[in-house]
């Protein structure tokens, strides 16, 4: 796996165990081996939290054709050789397995940018075909869906969230590297006319550079019909440059948009849902705000992770994966992986640690895990 671009530890499969990367084992155990022992006889991903994953976010590839400076440094990252990204058989298998033995009934594609890999519609038809279907969406930076935006929805995707951070072409260029603005807003008109609705919109803020356009861009969101969700910045960039202290919170967010509209509790139970939602000047318009460092919503998470190179990871932050590509590429049955799977959910923590002392940042950035 990525051991060799990110240097984790590598351990090998275990007798009847996946093989896992890991900071260090369970205490008691041998390095690699997760702890199921006590693990109920159970079809689907549960956890010791009383959590049931069936939400499979897929990070189709690492690549990406932008460089926001929350992600990644302006030269790239050493992208994962191709041997190791799992072939498209590959990922339907692991995508049918999820849905036929483990309870799976959301697919969220993501990356990395995911319309750089090639065939991606395929993917989409060939999961759209299982039973029962899952619902199946995408996080993609929006370049190329004027042209791209159709075909997906032919294919079966649902939905689409498009990241744009901002309503100034300067500020994007000086964001995301690269001058797409009018591609980005293109796109998401692309996907509203091919019915990828609702048109989701992710916004980070970076303090001095576009945390005075919460409000430019909820008002473009509400013109347009789009739901905007802003996230606050995670320590998960590959150039390790996040600071609590420049982080814009859930709370000065909220303080920019009250500026100018009234928001109020959106009602309706939030489940599993990362953001929370607020009602924009009585309804039925809302925005909604993914405070994951400052507002935790881990004790509901129902989220599982699938890298490029096939590593379940329970969580964003998880400093540990389980390998299924070596399972799926040693002949391994569907029941076993299925069997691994379920094994790497049930370590899952409880939370993210952000907030511990100790926390410390996973060797993986979000492009290679998913976000
Ligand atoms: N390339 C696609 C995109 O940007 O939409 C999909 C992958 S990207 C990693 C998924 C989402 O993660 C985007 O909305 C992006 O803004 C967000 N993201 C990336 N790095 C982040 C960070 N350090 N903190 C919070 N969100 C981040
Ligand atoms: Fe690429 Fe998405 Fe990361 Fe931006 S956030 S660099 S578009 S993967």
């Amino acid at each position: 796996m990525a051991g060799i671009a990110l240097g984790l530890p590598t351990f090998g499969a275990a007798p009847g165990g996946p093989a896992t990367t890991a900071c260090s084992p369970a205490p008691g155990l041998p390095a690699g081996m997760p702890h199921t022992a006590d693990r109920p006889d159970a079809p689907g991903l549960i956890d010791r939290y009383g959590r049931t994953a069936t939400d499979l976010r897929i990070s189709l590839t690492d690549r990406c054709n932008l460089r926001c400076t929350y992600c990644m440094p302006a030269e790239g990252l050493d992208w994962l050789p191709g041997t190791e990204v799992l072939d498209d058989a590959e990922l339907l298998r692991l995508i049918t397995i999820g849905v036929e033995h483990l309870g799976i009934t959301e697919l969220r594609f993501t990356g990395g940018e995911p319309l750089l890999r090639k065939g991606v519609e395929s993917i989409i038809a060939g999961a759209a075909a299982l039973s029962p279907r899952p619902q199946m969406s995408m996080t993609t930076n929006g370049l190329g869906l004027t042209r791209r935006a159709e075909g997906l929805a032919a294919a079966g995707l649902d939905r689409l969230n498009v990241s744009l951070d901002t309503m100034t072409p300067d500020t994007f260029t000086r964001l995301t590297r690269r001058p797409r603005h009018a591609d980005v807003i293109n796109g998401l008109a692309a996907a509203a006319a091919a019915g990828l609705t609702p048109v989701k919109v992710n916004a980070v803020l970076m303090r001095g550079v576009n945390d005075h356009e919460a409000v430019d861009l909820l008002t473009f969101c509400l013109e347009h019909g789009y739901e905007l969700r802003f996230i606050e910045q995670m320590p998960l960039d590959a150039q390790h440059g996040w600071a609590r202290s420049e982080m814009i919170t859930a709370e000065e967010i909220l303080e920019h948009l009250g500026a100018r509209y009234r928001l109020s509790p959106h009602t309706a139970p939030r489940g599993g849902a990362p953001a929370e939602l607020f009602d924009v000047d009585g309804g039925p318009a809302t925005v909604g705000v993914i405070g994951s460092v400052t507002r935790p919503f881990c004790g509901d998470c129902d989220r599982t992770r699938l890298t490029a190179d096939g590593q379940i990871r329970s969580c964003l932050f998880a400093t540990t994966e389980t390998d299924l590509r070596v399972l799926l590429r040693t002949g391994v049955p569907d029941e076993e992986i299925a069997q691994a799977w379920r094994g790497a959910m049930w370590e899952k923590l409880p939370g993210h640690g952000i907030n511990d002392p100790a926390f410390l940042q996973p060797d993986r950035p979000m492009s290679s895990i998913g976000g």
